[in-house]
């Protein structure tokens, strides 16, 4: 990355090649060209040398696998959507490691992702660890962290980032290996080639939202160290002596999540289902509220929905125009929010309160009370799309998560095939 970068602290200013701006809170920095840090770093897939990158890779693996067959190479943190049929291939398949899998149970199960997630320990033949931190804590935990700012997925981030550095410590299993790091693929927090790795402070600061799990404790008394304590990162002085660290794919791999679920799709049957909220059908399949109730409280706090990530990674691989995407995010945004009753009940909370949490959380530079009392957004041209239907831009639907949507989460399942 070149040239001299402004430093904006005020006015935001807009990418001239994607959707992000300067108010993105991961953070990102516009250079004199217009263009975002985020695609700047995303040059580079073009230009870096992915061979070699590989080869880094077996070399950077090869001292960790087991000498004498107890124990595993190393973790996989997997989920039954995201990209982990894609890093489960890559570590099985390509670099011939051993995996153990572990994921943490968010509760709010689609029966796809219990399905995807039961077909991926079959068809890669791995051995795979559940945390489940027991319900009643998890409700404690989500009403506390959507009262207090606003985040119902506090809990899943903390959960599935937290768990697989536990299990590297209690098994001593030092290698974790993840799909791709967030701020390099979103904002260009890093170059591909400084090989960044998985920090407490990232973890911190962006994935929890500037909350660990005894920052909840000190300022809200309804919760106690029983509810939080399995959350807890472990101390730098277990993390040391086993030797703990977590590499991401994307140093690694040209990493291209659209082109990575499809080949997954027609080698492994990953299954796949619609979203109003978004064109990108492959992510989150695995839970009811992630782009739904989640993705709606996110378009309230900030004006931007995953949909425009989604789009933003679009235009940077070229699949899509500028103007089209601009037009998908107008087109996804404005749906309202499925599954709402199910998390109510859930909860034990009915919709009003919930939606009078909701709107204590709006973000007043964004939105605004009409005459009728309705929340509109400031920004009127946020709304108005002239194409809904963008052509030659397809994402391949081959399921649905909403079949059994009456019975509720599956909060624990062992899945079928
Ligand atoms: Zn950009």
């Amino acid at each position: 990355m070149t040239g001299a970068y402004l430093s904006i602290m005020t006015e935001k200013i807009a990418c001239n090649r994607c959707l992000y701006d300067t108010s993105h809170p991961l953070g990102l920095v516009i250079d004199d060209d217009g263009i975002c840090s985020g695609c700047r770093i995303h040059e580079e897939k073009d230009i870096l040398n992915w061979n070699e990158r590989w080869q880094l890779l077996e070399k950077l693996v090869k001292d960790y696998r087991c000498k004498d067959k107890r124990n595993y190479d190393c973790i996989i943190p997997v989920s039954g959507g995201m990209d982990s049929y894609f890093i489960v291939h890559i570590v099985k398949e390509k670099l011939k490691l051993n995996p153990l899998l572990v994921t943490y149970n968010k509760y709010w199960n689609t029966p796809l992702g219990i399905r995807n997630l039961a077909n991926l320990r079959i068809r890669f033949n791995c051995d795979i660890l559940t945390q489940n931190v027991n319900p009643h804590s998890v409700k404690r935990i989500v009403k506390t962290t959507l009262r207090s700012f606003g985040s119902i997925y506090w809990h899943c981030i903390a959960g599935q980032t937290v768990f697989p550095v536990q299990v590297a410590v209690r098994k001593k299993i030092p290698l974790i290996i993840w799909g791709a790091h967030q701020g390099m693929e979103q904002v260009g927090m890093y170059s591909h080639e400084h090989e960044v790795e998985m920090t407490r402070r990232y973890r911190k600061d962006h994935d929890l939202m500037g909350y660990e799990a005894d920052d909840l404790l000190s300022d809200f008394d309804v919760l106690t160290e029983r509810d939080i304590w399995q959350y807890r990162y472990p101390e730098d002085e277990e993390l040391n002596s086993i030797g703990v660290r977590g590499i991401y794919l994307n140093n690694y791999i040209r990493w291209d999540p659209k082109a990575q679920h499809e080949l997954m799709i027609s080698k492994y049957e990953y299954q796949t289902s619609k979203f109003d909220r978004t064109f990108d059908c492959y992510d989150f399949v695995d839970c009811y509220n992630y782009m739904n109730l989640h993705d709606v409280i996110k378009y309230y706090k900030t004006g931007i929905s995953k949909v425009t990530d989604h789009a933003v990674r679009e235009i940077r691989h070229g699949r899509i125009s500028k103007e089209d995407a601009l037009d998908l995010v107008k087109y996804h945004q404005t749906f309202d929010p499925l599954y709402i009753d199910m998390f109510c009940d859930w909860l034990g909370i009915d919709e009003k309160s919930l939606q009078y949490v909701l709107d204590m959380h709006r973000n007043k530079d964004v939105w605004r009370i009409d005459d009728n009392r309705n929340w509109i957004l400031k920004n009127k041209s946020n709304t108005n799309f002239k194409n809904k239907f963008v052509k030659d831009f397809s994402f391949k639907i081959n399921s649905s998560f909403s079949r059994d949507f009456d019975d509720g989460y599956i909060t624990i399942g062992k899945g079928y095939p």
